[in-house]
Parts: C-alpha cells; sequence; structure tokens
C-alpha cells in the first residue's frame, strides 16, 4: 500500500510507554497521571453508567448540559463574556479530535500552516494529511518564546492557519498578553485563522495566570481555542475535550466532526457535567496541586547531573543531559535511561519535524510523590 504518512512511525508517546513496561521501568515518558481522577467524578460516571437512559448517542455537537457548564466555566476563568453554548462550543473525543478535526475543516491542500517548534507531534502529520505544507519556525532557545518577527517573516499569501500551544508541550512556556498582542498585529488585516491548545490551561505555577486567546477579542474572533478534560481531570483515558470558536467557525468543525466520530461517549459526558455543576471551581486547585510537584521534582534532581530547563506550566520538565553523556542521541539516551536506569522519558527530537537533536529529554512529573522520589534517586545515581 502506498502510504499516506512514509515517514511517520508509531507515535513516541506509545513507544516509551511501551519500553517502560517491557523493562518494568518508573513511566515518566507519555503524559498522564499516575492517580486518578476526582472520586465525585468516578462515582457520578458509576451512576451515570447504571442507571437507564444514559447510553444511546448524545447530541452531535456535545450533551447540551455539559456545552453550558463550559460556557459558564469560560466565562469565569477568563472574564469574558460567556461563549454561545448552541453555536460555539462543540464537545470532542479529547483535544486529540479537536485538533485534527478542525485542520480537515479548514485546511485546503497547498495551504500553510505555521507551526512554532518543538511541536506536538500530531500538528505536522495532520497538518499533511490535509494537503496542507506546515511551515516551522523555530521557538527561541533558551526559554522557547516565540520570535514574533520570525513569524511574520514566515506568513505568506498562502498562510491559513498559525498554530498556538500555551502551557506548551514540551517546555512548559507560557505565552503572555504581549505575545498574543504581538500575533494581533501580524494578523490584524489577514484572513489567518488561530487553533490555539490550551490543554494545560490550568497547570500555571509562580502565580503566573494562563493568559487565553478567549481574553483577546480580534484573535478570538478567528480562532479554535482548545481545552481537555482528560488534563483537568487527571484522567485522560476519558478522551474528553472541547473546542470554543465563533459560530461560523464552529459549523466549519462540526461538519468534520459529525463525520469523525458523531458524538462523545454520553455517560462521560454526563459525569463531567455534574461535577462542573457541583464544583465548578475545581480548576482553581490545579496549581497548587501541581506546583509543588513541579518544585519537588526539580529539587530532587538539583543535586544530579541533569541541567534542568525552566518549566513555567504544564506537567513536564526539560533537562539537558550533556554532563552524563556528551555526544549520545536523545533517542538513545532516552532509551538507555529506561533500559538500565529504570527511568523512562521522551527525546525531545520527537517534537521537531527533522527530528534535531539538543541532547534535551522530557519527564511528566504529573506523578505521585513517592514515584516521583523513586525516579529521582534513581536519576541522582547517574
Ligand atoms: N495537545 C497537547 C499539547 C497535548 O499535550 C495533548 C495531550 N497529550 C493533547 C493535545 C491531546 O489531548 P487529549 O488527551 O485531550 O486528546
Ligand atoms: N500528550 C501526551 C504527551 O505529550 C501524550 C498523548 C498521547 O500519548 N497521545 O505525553
Amino acid at each position: 500500500i502506498q502510504s499516506k504518512l512514509p515517514d511517520v512511525g508509531t507515535s513516541i508517546f506509545s513507544v516509551m510507554t511501551q519500553l517502560a513496561q517491557e523493562c518494568g521501568a518508573i513511566n515518566l515518558a507519555q503524559g498522564f497521571p499516575d492517580y486518578d481522577p476526582p472520586l465525585e467524578l468516578q462515582e457520578a460516571l458509576a451512576r451515570h453508567a447504571t442507571s437507564s437512559g444514559h447510553h444511546q448517542y448524545a447530541p452531535m455537537p456535545g450533551l447540551p448540559r455539559l456545552r453550558e457548564a463550559i460556557a459558564h466555566k469560560t466565562a469565569r476563568v477568563y472574564q469574558v463574556p460567556a461563549p454561545d453554548a448552541t453555536t460555539e462550543i462543540t464537545v470532542t473525543c479529547g483535544a486529540t479530535e479537536a485538533l485534527y478535526a478542525v485542520l480537515a475543516a479548514v485546511v485546503h491542500p497547498g495551504d500553510e500552516v505555521l507551526v512554532l517548534e518543538p511541536a506536538y507531534d500530531l500538528y505536522g502529520p495532520a497538518i499533511r494529511l490535509q494537503g496542507g505544507i506546515p511551515i516551522y519556525v523555530p521557538l527561541s532557545a533558551p526559554t522557547l518564546q516565540p520570535d514574533w518577527d520570525r513569524v511574520k517573516a514566515a506568513l505568506t499569501p498562502r498562510t491559513r492557519l498559525v498554530m498556538l500551544n500555551s502551557p506548551h508541550n514540551p517546555s512548559g512556556a507560557v505565552l503572555t498578553a504581549e505575545d498574543l498582542e504581538a500575533l494581533t498585529a501580524l494578523l490584524i488585516d489577514t484572513n489567518i485563522l488561530v487553533l490555539s491548545d490550551e490543554v494545560y490551561e490550568h497547570m500555571v505555577f509562580d502565580g503566573v495566570p494562563h493568559r487565553s486567546v478567549l481574553q483577546h477579542p480580534a484573535l478570538r474572533e478567528r480562532a479554535f481555542v482548545l481545552s481537555s478534560f482528560g488534563k483537568t481531570y487527571h484522567a485522560t483515558g476519558w478522551k474528553v475535550g472541547y473546542c470554543v470558536a465563533p459560530p461560523a467557525l464552529t459549523t466549519e468543525l462540526r461538519r468534520v466532526h459529525q463525520f469523525l466520530t458523531f458524538a462523545v461517549s454520553t455517560p462521560t459526558q454526563h459525569a463531567l457535567a455534574d461535577v462542573l455543576e457541583a464544583n465548578p471551581t475545581h480548576d482553581q486547585e490545579l496549581p497548587a496541586f501541581y506546583q509543588p510537584k513541579r518544585d519537588l521534582f526539580r529539587e530532587l534532581l538539583a543535586e544530579s547531573r541533569f541541567e534542568l530547563l525552566p518549566a513555567a506550566g504544564g506537567y513536564f520538565q526539560l533537562a539537558r543531559y550533556a554532563r552524563i553523556s556528551p555526544t549520545e542521541s536523545d533517542v538513545a539516551f532516552a532509551q538507555r535511561l529506561t533500559r538500565e536506569a529504570g527511568v523512562a522519558v521522551v527525546p525531545v527530537s520527537a517534537f521537531y519535524h527533522n527530528n534535531h537533536d539538543d541532547g534535551l529529554i522530557r519527564f511528566c512529573f504529573a506523578k505521585q510523590e513517592q514515584t516521583l522520589r523513586a525516579a529521582a534517586a534513581r536519576l541522582r545515581e547517574l
């Protein structure tokens, strides 16, 4: 068969998790918590899964009560007018489906899509499957903030979409209001759309709030903004996310969503609606939940030979391993770390279309304290 993605192997997240399982390693590779979602959420799902009436297709755009709850939450968190639950919010099968559906909905063959690199591994292949052309703009080392002059230089009459990700996977870098103003100035007189992947919106540290595209009206009117309940409720396996976008863009998204998955699991949506209604401010607890994990992990590795990069948001920590192994590729080092030291990590070259290798690995710190301590004990031996 003639492959449509001949250069794409199995996602690094699957590869490293499988290797971790084979080696019995502590898995700090793929991004997922090793703790469960809030009990109320589990109980809500059990309730809906074992009662009559919530087992058939949900409405294509998502359960109305869940979309209403999302609208209220969005207005409260970002201090903006609530998005219209009927015309501006679509519940999707994780942010993953939303990313793919948005790209399928708006990218025509030959369109250019601007991607800031390093970037989440899905972006490039999903653009190419639409016949789009990813245009990669490097984020500036060492903080991996965007260089808006480089972005400006990369825009052409064929640019269809700019992709943003803040807090950023893998670096944790967060965009500021000034960043979003700079982007607004570049896009104001164009038809270029924005796809803003904000799945780590509630994992921000040191009192710095997440700045959403939804807070910038001139961007919001041309943007698809994505969130993930998998991240917010420690439930990556539930695969529920959503997209907020103006009515005309939402119409286009739903044209694809209806043929991609049609709808999202019904009892799961009811459970999420229950907890959002009962405890609408759960998200406010997340910075204080995650910052101690980040701080503990950094403190535990301070005495190691890893050099830690800043981690302003998200749930990942980047580290340079040159003092341990100066010439080894990041893929080889990550595999050896998994096999020999018993700690699985992700090589950062997986986030570059050309496998650019800066000698960096990524740790996920969304783990229980005992897991972080056990991993750090092994890492400090190196
Ligand atoms: N975007 C980014 C940047 C992510 O890190 C992830 C999760 N790994 C996703 C999207 C996908 O989110 P979901 O699990 O809700 O599909
Ligand atoms: N987003 C997660 C990560 O960056 C992985 C998601 C996946 O495995 N597809 O590790």
